[in-house]
């Protein structure tokens, strides 16, 4: 008996077929009433030469490649390096946030303190993947800063003449800002991934 045909969806525990015309393949297990029930979130195929029956995960957007543009929120800002934490990849959010790290510039070799700050919401590009250590850079024209934060107030700071000024507590900060308007972070907060 078939619950599930071909390319259905199905969610962890969800029972797929009688364990009698097919055995159990990947993402799937056979409960002792000889039920075979999906351990995973994805789309149940039939492999009728091998008579297995097996689900396809949904494909996630977990991993990280080189050139990826990636929406991040800086945690940590030193002279040299910043640590950040991946909160999109190509507009669609990250389920599980991860960690990677915002490299200087290396022909200016600007003080990174003077180009974002801790809170800042900033749009990077993947720039290498050595040891499984993600390393952005935000210095082409449309990366860096779309939301630069107060240090002293924890406010969003606003360009008043050039200058990025806090109206709340009048403090002026410096930033590298994205060219990206603030409204362009609706898209990357908004959007949802979907499956498949
Ligand atoms: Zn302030």
């Amino acid at each position: 008996m078939v619950y599930i045909e071909e390319g259905g969806f199905v969610t962890p525990g969800q029972q797929i077929c009688v364990a009698e015309e097919f055995s159990p393949g990947i993402n799937v297990k056979m409960t002792r009433d000889n039920i075979i029930v999906s351990t995973k979130a994805g789309f149940v195929s039939y492999d009728k030469n091998k008579r297995i029956v097996y689900v396809r995960p949904v494909k996630s957007i977990e991993s990280v490649n080189l050139g990826d543009q990636v929406l991040v929120e800086t945690k940590d800002v030193q002279e040299k390096i910043a640590i950040a934490e991946i909160l999109a990849v190509n507009r669609k959010p990250l389920k599980h946030k991860r960690v990677a790290v915002i490299l200087p510039n290396v022909k200016t070799r600007q003080d990174l303190n003077e180009c974002i700050g801790v809170g800042d919401l900033v749009i990077a590009e993947v720039v290498t993947l050595f040891s499984g250590v993600i390393g952005l850079s935000i210095w082409k024209n449309e990366l860096g800063s779309v939301l630069p934060i107060c240090s002293r107030c924890g406010r969003p700071l606003r360009k008043v003449d050039k200058v990025l000024t806090c109206f709340k507590c009048g403090n002026q900060e410096k930033r590298k800002l994205s060219s990206f308007d603030v409204s362009a972070l609706e898209k990357w907060i908004l959007s949802r991934s979907l499956p498949g």
